[in-house]
């Protein structure tokens, strides 16, 4: 087999995955601002990405806002978290916010958080977890 084969058959083992992807990203970004990080909280985060913080912070705010709750390292910005905050007691959602999040595997970059969530979701024979259920 040459290098052209051996491309072209690689491109179609990989053409699925990247429909998906595709898919995902066309629905998420323009709904969530989803940068696509591949392990989506957006169901313990009231449906705000934390992806959108300036400073990646995925498990509460920093603590830097100005008295108008304005990000000190964007100060154009509403602090995200703050936003977060707000909609979470909005939609009686604080329960979700409380959970400590796991650090993000930044190796899934531009991955899909869907697809992630399939597999695993298919090696449990199809049950899904409390957060997976609620999960966008
Ligand atoms: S996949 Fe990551 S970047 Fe995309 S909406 Fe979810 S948390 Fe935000």
């Amino acid at each position: 087999m040459n290098l052209t084969q051996v491309t072209a058959q690689r491109a179609m083992r990989d053409a699925p995955v990247q429909a998906f992807t595709l898919v995902e990203r066309l629905v998420k970004r323009p709904l969530f601002g989803c940068q696509m990080c591949g392990h989506c909280i957006l169901q313990d985060t009231a449906f705000i990405c934390p992806m959108a913080c300036p400073k990646g912070l995925r498990d509460g705010p920093c603590g830097g806002t100005d008295i108008y709750g304005m990000c000190e390292t964007d100060p154009t910005l509403p602090c995200v978290w703050l936003r977060i905050y707000e909609r979470a007691e909005r939609l009686g959602r604080m329960d979700r916010l409380m959970k400590l999040q796991d650090d993000l595997d930044w190796r899934g970059q531009g991955t899909s958080s869907w697809l992630t969530l399939i597999k695993r979701v298919v090696g449990r024979n199809g049950r899904l977890s409390e957060a997976e259920r609620t999960a966008p």
